[in-house]
């Protein structure tokens, strides 16, 4: 007997335990778009699911982000007689992203996004069909219009849908909430389960198969510093929970994390006061801005450093990525206010009042800089020569005919921080979304689906509008499907 024992312990020591039994088929770690689409698609192969998030409820950023949703070759396109193909998705994306994407991945994507827009579509997605297909002016143009929005333009339709379609498997499902992961089981060089924390205390789960739903680190200070330390102060609208736990879980069981140097901000940040933020002004920081003329837009050091009313959303983001603190401000008098009464700023007034950090009126240029901390001699400079160009009808330096000049105040300014939405650096999978370690080889049991897998793999270094939300409807879908199919072979 006491050798036994002491054959058991050896065994244990050297990482190999008694076989033991499994909670669950799968465990789908995370509950935003990915996470619904894993735990649906691994219900749906006959698998049974432990799925744990850390919040009290699902549903990840679906809190708060809106529904767009990118695909090409759909039923709706074909209704509108709008001539698309997938080789011209890639093509965008590749030009929006820099062609940076892993070409693998996206690929796969776009391959796999048409099928899982229609079954959604089958499944009763609301669809404004008024909006979509449409080219989204507030991301870098695709070259056709292949962007929809659900009714209302909520992500949570998505999750609810999924959410609603899997009760049919409830019986099959256990879900933990308040239930944090905290770090990966390995045994025998294979992921076998979750160590978590929560009221119960700390408890290991295992299954055959672990997918990776976590999310991004938009909201973990620690990472952005570590890793892209030219963000380390730059505003964020994510939510609390995205903190990076799947990237840390993944990277201690001998993943690769790719592109972590990356952050791509968008426009749009408005700081309420000093440490506090709103998003806001689309009309004017976004690719409709395009339709408002006259506005300039200077950085700190009062120098303008683009075209601002260039259509193409990408280089104006890429610029404001570049400048010190990724922050201008947007100077226009009440000239051009008039110019633009087609079209008004929305609640320009009520802005003003609700949110004077960022939005303010004065008499006088110099008034104006002076509220900003502008350096006023370089702001006029910029202001006197946008004049002189458009008095000679000429081209300035950034390729832009100022439509109309600057001629009375009072003046106004807008300040405009880049933004944290989504992290760009993840880990690293194959189109199967099976997690690979730094040599390309599978880690056998873990998968990763969404923006775990950091948004540059399928959208290289750049923004596609509605390729936040499909690639991790789509990946969750695949992870799901494949997690439910290796751990069938493990019976
Ligand atoms: C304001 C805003 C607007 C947006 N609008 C759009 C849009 O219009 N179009 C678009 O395409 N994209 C948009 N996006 C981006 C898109 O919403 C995200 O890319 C997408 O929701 C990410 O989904 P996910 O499932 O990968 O992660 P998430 O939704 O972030 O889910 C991750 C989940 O994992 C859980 N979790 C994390 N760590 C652990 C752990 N250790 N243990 C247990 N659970 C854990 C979290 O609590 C969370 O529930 C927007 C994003 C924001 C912030």
């Amino acid at each position: 007997m006491k050798k036994l024992v002491m054959l058991m312990l050896a065994l244990m020591l050297a990482g190999v335990t008694m076989a033991q039994a499994y909670d669950a088929d799968v465990i789908v770690i995370g509950s935003g778009l990915a996470g619904h689409a894993a735990t649906y698609s691994a219900l749906e192969q006959g698998a049974k699911v432990l799925w744990i998030e850390k919040n009290p409820v699902l549903g990840g950023s679906t809190a708060i982000a809106t529904g767009t949703f990118a695909a090409a070759e759909t039923e709706l396109q074909k209704e509108r007689g709008i001539q698309d193909s997938r080789e011209l998705f890639i093509q965008d994306i590749n030009r929006i992203g820099h062609e940076k994407a892993d070409q693998n991945i996206l690929r796969a994507f776009v391959e796999k996004a048409t099928a899982v827009w229609e079954w959604f579509v089958r499944a009763g997605l609301p669809v404004d069909v008024k909006r979509g297909p449409f080219i989204d002016p507030s991301h870098s143009p695709y070259s056709v219009p292949r962007t929809y929005v659900p009714s209302p333009n909520k992500s949570s339709i998505y999750t609810d849908l999924l959410y609603q379609k899997m009760q049919q498997y409830k019986d099959r499902l256990t879900i933990l909430l308040n239930t944090k992961a905290e770090h990966l089981v390995v045994e025998q060089g294979r992921v076998t389960g979750v160590l978590t924390i929560s009221d119960k205390g700390t408890v290991t789960y295992r299954a055959k198969a672990i997918i990776l739903a976590t999310g991004g680190y938009g909201s973990n200070r620690e990472m952005i510093r570590q890793y892209s330390p030219k963000y380390s102060e730059v505003m964020t609208v994510t939510l609390p929970f995205a903190t990076g736990d799947g990237h840390r879980m993944a990277k201690e069981v001998g993943a690769e994390l790719v592109n972590m140097g990356y952050i791509c901000a968008y426009f749009g940040g408005m700081p309420a006061t000093p440490g506090k933020y709103a998003i806001g002004f689309g009309d004017l920081t976004s690719g409709a801005a395009d339709a408002w003329k006259g506005d300039i837009w200077v950085n700190k050091r009062g120098e303008r450093f683009i075209n601002e009313d260039d259509s193409d959303e990408d280089p104006r983001e890429v610029a404001l990525n570049e400048q010190p603190d990724l922050e201008s401000v947007i100077i226009f008098d009440q000239g051009m206010v008039d110019f633009n009464k087609r079209f008004p700023i929305s609640n320009f007034e009520k802005r003003l009042a609700e949110n004077p950090y960022a939005v303010k009126k004065a008499d006088t240029l110099e008034e104006l800089c002076a509220a900003f901390g502008l350096p006023v001699d370089q702001v006029r400079r910029e202001v006197a020569a946008t004049n002189a160009d458009y008095a000679a009808g000429r081209v300035d330096r950034f390729g832009k005919k100022p439509a109309v000049p600057f001629s009375k105040g009072p003046w106004y300014g807008i300040l405009n921080r880049g933004v944290i939405f989504m992290t760009q650096g993840g880990v690293k999978t194959d189109i199967g979304m099976r997690v690979l370690d730094s040599k390309g080889r599978w880690i056998p049991g873990l998968y990763a689906a969404g923006e775990v897998q950091g948004t540059s793999q399928w959208g290289g270094y750049g923004l596609a509008g509605g390729t936040g939300n499909a690639p991790p409807l789509v990946f969750g879908m695949e992870a799901g499907r494949n997690a439910a199919s290796e751990a069938k072979l493990l019976k």
